[in-house]
């Protein structure tokens, strides 16, 4: 281990976070090791940091055991961990001699905490999320707002908190004068919730009028608690009378937040709704390619195509899939072949791999040939109906795993030699018939993708 490099140690620990989230639970994930640093690997010592003695404390005895057996399936020796406690300097980019932060408690320390890697130019843009991009820059870059509030939704994993965190860097670097506040809605609620049972609402009241840009990520959280969500919306009305800047991210438009009352949906709408849709092929290959480069590993364009085109879900699994891959070979000392690819993310390809059943094909073929669902799994034997029936049962054989006689039986109970004549039948006639071949491979296709 002792000749990895720190970047990639870094790669490895942060491979590693995920599966420690996976084995400790998110709620001690967040409480306990996202506050930790890596720091490096001395001889069979994993040196890791924290911002106090009592996290420390903790981490050593709950966690050791743990994050020992996770960074040793990852390669490492390691035997014992030692933690640092450290002042936690934070990239707080507002100025701290605002009257808020003034009155700056424990909880409001990691308030603005942002990512250094989350700036506009790490963001590969591409078209699902060009119209997100382009609102996040204009409202980072005008003197007022541009429109208020800019509300970002998109699915998981797909660049909304990178694409706030770099509003703010961008914002500061504009108008270093201008105090931006980025916290989650988690952290707005529980930040309220805590002035309340502490009586000093005002401390949290002043915290937020004095900002000039506030942004609150993930605010679907919010569905759901009443008093919270009145607070929010006076912040919110008093902000935006005042010509503050919001910007707001959640997982649904508006509309869609369940849990929400309507006036504050309503609200919510107001300004610009950009919405980032999911990934397609050609901006995760991008994307691929800036990692790559930002790592210097020596991807092979064919390793980076076959992610592109397997890992659909999401940026994040993209990215964690790329930095599997490069720790892997760094410390097995293997370049990065499609083989290599193959074994390292078994487990991630699998889940992405789409599961095709018997329904999803019936239905499919009843849609695509204009055939009645009843019909395909009677008796009849109406020529296109039977046709229909002989196509279905030839994709279940090559599209799933069931057996025959299963086969047979979702529709409507046939024998499993129908379905053996069924396959030979579209075989047969796929040699045959240039169109119906080519008409079977798009139905084909669109099962699959
Ligand atoms: P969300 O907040 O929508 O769940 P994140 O903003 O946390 O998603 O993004 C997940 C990961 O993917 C982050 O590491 C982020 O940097 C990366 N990412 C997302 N979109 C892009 C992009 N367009 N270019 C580069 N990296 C991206
Ligand atoms: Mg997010």
């Amino acid at each position: 281990m002792s000749d990895v490099s720190d970047i990639k140690l870094k790669q490895i620990w942060e491979e590693a976070l995920l599966d420690i989230k996976d084995a400790v639970g998110e709620g001690s994930f967040k409480t306990w090791i996202s506050k930790l640093d890596i720091i490096g690997i001395d001889d069979i010592v994993l040196k890791l940091a924290a911002p106090s003695n009592f996290i420390r404390d903790n981490v050593l005895s709950r966690f050791a055991d743990k994050i020992i057996q996770i960074m040793n399936s990852y390669g490492c020796q390691i035997r014992a961990i030692s933690i640092d406690v450290y002042d936690k300097t934070t990239a707080s980019i507002s100025e701290d001699n605002t009257e808020a932060n003034k009155i700056n408690t424990r909880e409001y320390q990691d308030i603005s905490i942002l990512d250094k890697r989350f700036t506009f130019k790490n963001f590969v843009v591409g078209k699902p999320n060009e119209f997100a991009y382009a609102a996040a820059i204009r409202v980072s870059e005008s003197e007022t707002p541009a429109f208020n509030p800019l509300f970002l939704y998109g699915g998981v994993g797909l660049g909304k908190t990178h694409l706030m965190h770099a509003i703010a860097w961008n914002t500061n670097h504009h108008f270093p004068k201008k105090k931006v506040i980025y916290l989650s809605a988690e952290k707005f609620m529980y930040l309220f919730i805590k002035s309340l049972r502490f009586k000093n609402a005002i401390s949290f009241k002043e915290m937020f009028r004095t900002v000039d840009v506030l942004m609150i990520d993930d605010v679907q959280f919010i569905g759901g608690k009443d008093t919270t969500q009145e607070e929010f919306f006076h912040t919110f009305n008093e902000l935006v009378d005042n010509n503050k800047q919001i910007i707001l991210s959640a997982d649904k438009s508006p509309s869609d937040l369940g849990g929400v009352e309507d006036r504050l949906k309503s609200r919510l709408g107001w300004g610009l709704v950009a919405d980032i849709h999911p990934t397609t092929y050609e901006l995760r290959l991008g994307i691929l390619q800036a990692k790559s480069k930002q790592y210097k590993a020596e991807v092979p364009d064919n390793v980076l195509e076959f992610l592109a085109a397997k890992i659909t879900s999401n940026i994040r699994e993209l990215e964690g899939s790329l930095n599997r891959i490069v720790a892997h070979s760094t410390l097995v000392g293997r370049c990065i072949t499609l083989d290599v690819a193959h074994e390292v993310l078994r487990d991630i390809l699998r889940a992405n791999e789409k599961v095709i059943t018997i329904d999803i094909i019936q239905k499919k073929v009843c849609e695509y040939y204009g055939v009645k669902f009843s019909d395909l799994i009677s008796a009849r034997r109406h020529k296109a109906v039977t046709m229909a029936r002989q196509i279905a049962m030839y994709l279940c054989k090559i599209l799933t795993t069931k057996s025959l006689p299963d086969i047979g039986k979702s529709f409507g109970g046939k024998d499993h030699s129908t379905v053996i004549h069924a396959v030979k039948k579209v075989k047969d006639l796929i040699t045959r018939d240039q169109s119906f071949s080519a008409d079977l491979e798009i139905l084909t296709k669109s099962l699959q993708n």
